[in-house]
């Protein structure tokens, strides 16, 4: 049976790209090795490694603007500790904007390194907004925001304009919609939402913002070394970033960010129309910071639950349950989930 794949992540890939995956792991590109068992050193691995890092140049429209793209491992949950190890003077200050447990995660760490500002958070709402209208002090080293609330399915629409570096922590909605990223010194992502699968870390960072903090910083945390060694300091998870490589490819194919968006567009609408219009149904994030990506919602009969959830089962629907902490159903629409599964969603819950 067909399966439309709503999970959060790891998720849904486009049908070719695991198929070309698939292949490289019996025989990487006609030379009768895998793909997982030759050097990453050699000619084809680099080789990779550079074609990763140009699409994503390239897909951002980053290119020969001081960025560097770097693939390294532990997820953006070690990002939260490699941002203020890199970012954060001796002495000095972060803002961070705190939306959601990602958030949430990414403060704690930071607070380990040095004194962090809080300038707001939509906790006491069990996060199903984004804060606006706080202020951010003019002295900090850098302010950092998670773009897309992967859990509390909100997303932020706009960024602050802040005296000191922009940090995004942009794991869930990253290549999914076109925004200026020259407005960001660090993005972070881990590869499993929207990019690839589970084992890399996508981390794009302005060049001249390194070096500034007077810290002593560990080999495997300073990004100054991975960038020197071209995402090679240890050996790179290579299936992970050649995956990345070849769904990132199948964007720019299909007509980039761009592209995407239209299509990641449709699907929300389609989806939140259905939301707003049956009483069987409500949204759990305020409209306005809705996310593209995840669509958290619940059922305002719950007497209807096993029906639902038996219809969903019965379509090849799989991974809307919601995440523990806001109950419900959360739908995950990443790039590669194509209108028709989103459209088989919305036809049971129409007819429920
Ligand atoms: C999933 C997620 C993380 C954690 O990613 P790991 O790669 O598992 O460490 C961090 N931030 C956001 C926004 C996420 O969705």
């Amino acid at each position: 049976m067909k399966k439309h794949n709503f999970t959060a992540g790891p998720c849904i890939l486009p049908q070719q790209v695991l198929k070309q995956a698939s292949e490289a792991v019996l025989n990487f590109n006609n030379d009768n090795l895998s793909l997982i068992e030759i050097s990453h050193r050699s000619v084809p691995i680099v080789e990779v490694m550079e074609n990763a890092r140009k699409l994503v140049l390239e897909l951002t429209g980053l290119e020969n603007k001081g960025y560097s793209v770097l693939f390294l491992q532990g997820g953006a949950s070690l990002e939260f500790l490699m941002t203020p190890y890199n970012l954060l003077k001796e002495n000095g200050k972060a803002a961070y904007l705190d939306t959601g447990t990602w958030s949430a995660k990414a403060i704690k760490e930071a607070k380990l390194l040095g004194d962090i500002d809080v300038v707001a958070s939509s906790k006491d709402k069990n996060y199903n907004f984004i804060p606006k209208g706080y202020s951010i002090d003019s002295n900090i080293d850098y302010f950092h925001c998670t773009s897309n609330n992967t859990i509390y399915g909100t997303q932020m629409k706009s960024f602050p304009k802040t005296d000191g570096l922009m940090v995004c922590d942009m794991s869930s909605d990253i290549f999914s919609r076109n925004l200026d990223f020259t407005q960001f010194d660090l993005i972070y992502a881990g590869a499993q939402k929207n990019m690839g699968p589970a084992g890399t870390t996508l981390v794009i960072i302005k060049e001249d913002i390194l070096g500034q903090t007077g810290r002593q910083i560990p080999s495997m945390l300073d990004y100054q070394i991975h960038i020197d060694k071209d995402s090679m300091f240890n050996t790179p998870s290579v299936f992970a970033v050649y995956v990345s490589m070849l769904n990132l490819q199948w964007l720019k194919d299909l007509g980039g960010i761009s592209a995407i968006e239209k299509i990641n567009d449709a699907k929300a609408t389609l989806l939140y129309n259905e939301i707003d219009s049956n009483p069987l149904f409500e949204g759990a994030a305020v409209k306005e910071d809705r996310s593209n990506m995840n669509a958290t919602f619940l059922l305002t009969d719950s007497s209807l639950q096993e029906k639902f959830d038996n219809k969903c089962k019965e379509a090849g629907i799989v991974g809307i349950n919601g995440h523990r902490s806001v109950g419900g159903y959360r739908a995950s629409m990443y790039n590669a989930l194509p209108l028709e599964s989103v459209q088989v969603l919305v036809d049971i819950m129409h007819n429920l």
